[in-house]
């Protein structure tokens, strides 16, 4: 019973504080399928946070935490922290932030995990109770040093290139065996710590050992993965403190993650063995070579490209991570924009893992007050490139490379793409021949309806709209 509010309003306080949660939990929910659309994904993400601020108000009452101190520090501490990197990140940075949050999501519940044991050692608890606590330290801090791995390979910190050694499997899986065999041991007699140090100290190696022989350029399937991870940490934290909050929102995290994790495997036609296990790609941005020798493409400066788009009856605009990189969203807007001026029917064509993340692409263009229903999702633009005049495809390489349909022995044979191809004419903007992401030559390039515009995305758009406006 309550100690801080009168004993007539306090009998009511646990019904109270468990409507307040289901509650929130079904805001979560509202907010997570906001997310599935660009015009209600704001609203959607306000939802949740504000779900997530006063499930923790109610659960500070509920736990009788009435001295604020440390909480408002914590909370200053935070919020400036977090403002300041969300703010200064750029948009191509962002799954290194990911990653980082997600690695001290998982921190946080291990952290709870093991305050809890401190907290009630002396209370003989269940042994499911003590097996959750070292499930959860075990996920919590794989999920810490796993995101810092990834967070250093993506920001180039360290290599991106597989490091592996041998043996490597078979020491990773005796040492899931030991964490097993310790946590066992711990259930049976919790009152020496010893045993949940090990565990913590081998889950936090472990953390390192699964991520470091995976190619820098699939951290963002892995983030994936443990962003899911951290949810289940959560989830696990959630039933070591007995909150039915924490539980609902770690399982909606862990599931999400899941499901995105399924999606952008799906989006690459791999596995997620494949991914985990496959040793798949380094830094990436190697120099292009072709079989047989250098190819002939053609090349078309900004004159060119503006009399073949402005008397053109459809464009498509097909945006992929040069466009991020080089920051080129509000330029290509504007091109679109003198276009439609003109009577050109313009659309855009968004490939399901076109840049570093999930609806990266769809991000940027929202930034730049691009109208949501000029976006197609692959499925929905590929009918339409054979009645497509021209394509400008802007920064993007993996996700428009023909090989990926006619060529087997491809790495990246199956993945579906943007069959940009089959239009009478593309335009690819990008600085050099070098590859993308997935350090392959582009059979697109050397096709006779090809044309490479060659320069920095966003300064080629800039030359563009002037050779537009000059028509
Ligand atoms: P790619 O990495 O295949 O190609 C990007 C191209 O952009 C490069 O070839 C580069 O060529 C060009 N580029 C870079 N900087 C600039 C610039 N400033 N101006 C103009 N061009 C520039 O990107 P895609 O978007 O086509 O494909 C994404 C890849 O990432 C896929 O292979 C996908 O599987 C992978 N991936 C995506 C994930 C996601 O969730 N979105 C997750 C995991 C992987 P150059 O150097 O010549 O300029």
């Amino acid at each position: 019973m309550s100690t801080f509010l009168p004993e007539s309003i306090a009998v009511y306080l646990p019904t109270f504080v468990q409507i307040v949660y289901l509650i929130t939990a079904s805001m979560f929910i509202i907010g997570l399928k906001r997310l599935g659309s660009p015009a209600t994904a704001r609203s959607g993400n306000q939802l949740a946070s504000l779900a997530m601020f006063i499930g923790v108000i109610v659960t500070l009452f509920d736990r009788e935490i009435i001295s604020f101190e440390y909480i408002i520090i914590g909370v200053i501490v935070g919020t400036a922290i977090g403002a300041l990197l969300a703010k200064r990140v750029e948009m191509t940075s962002m799954p290194e932030l990911v990653a980082v949050f997600n690695g001290f999501g998982g921190a946080a519940s291990a952290l709870v995990a093991a305050g809890e044991y401190l907290r009630i050692a002396e209370v003989n608890l269940p042994g499911s109770d003590l097996f959750i606590m070292c499930i959860s330290i075990f996920i919590g801090s794989v999920t810490f040093t796993g995101s810092l791995i990834a967070y250093a390979k993506l920001s180039g910190k360290i290599s991106g290139n597989p490091i592996t050694f041998p043996g490597q499997k078979p020491l990773n899986a005796l040492l899931m065996v030991v964490i097993l065999g310790l946590s066992v041991y711990f259930v049976i007699d919790p009152t020496y710590l010893v045993p949940l140090l090990i565990v913590l100290g081998i889950s936090l190696l472990l953390g390192i050992l699964f991520v470091i022989p995976i190619g820098g350029a699939d951290m963002p399937v892995v983030i994936s993965l443990l962003n899911s991870l951290s949810g289940i940490a959560a989830s696990a934290a959630g039933f070591v403190v007995g909150n039915s909050l924490l539980i609902i929102a770690g399982a909606l995290v862990g599931a999400s993650g899941l499901i995105l994790t399924n999606i952008m495997c799906k989006a690459m036609n791999r596995t997620l063995t494949n991914v985990l296990f496959g040793a798949f790609g380094g830094d990436g941005g190697a120099a292009a070579v072709g079989e047989g020798g250098p190819k002939n493409y053609k090349e078309a400066m900004a004159d060119d490209v503006a009399v073949m788009t402005a008397y053109a009856q459809r464009v498509v605009i097909v945006p992929g991570y040069g466009l991020a990189v080089a920051q080129a969203q509000h330029t290509i807007r504007e091109v679109a924009s003198l276009l439609e001026a003109k009577g050109v029917d313009v659309k855009y064509g968004i490939h399901p893992v076109a840049g570093r993340m999930p609806g990266h692409m769809n991000v940027l263009l929202a930034e730049a007050n691009v109208p949501y229903p000029q976006l197609y999702d692959m499925d929905d633009i590929n009918p339409e490139f054979e009645k497509t005049d021209v394509v400008l495809v802007i920064g993007a390489n993996d996700v428009v490379n023909p090989q990926a349909r006619n060529n087997p022995a491809s790495p990246i044979y199956g993945m579906p793409i943007l069959n940009v191809d089959k239009a009478k004419t593309v335009i690819i903007l990008k600085r050099s021949m070098n590859t993308g992401f997935a350090g392959i030559d582009n059979d697109l390039f050397y096709l006779d309806n090809s044309y490479m515009f060659f320069g920095d995305a966003k300064k080629s758009l800039q030359t563009l709209v002037g050779a537009i406006k000059e028509l």
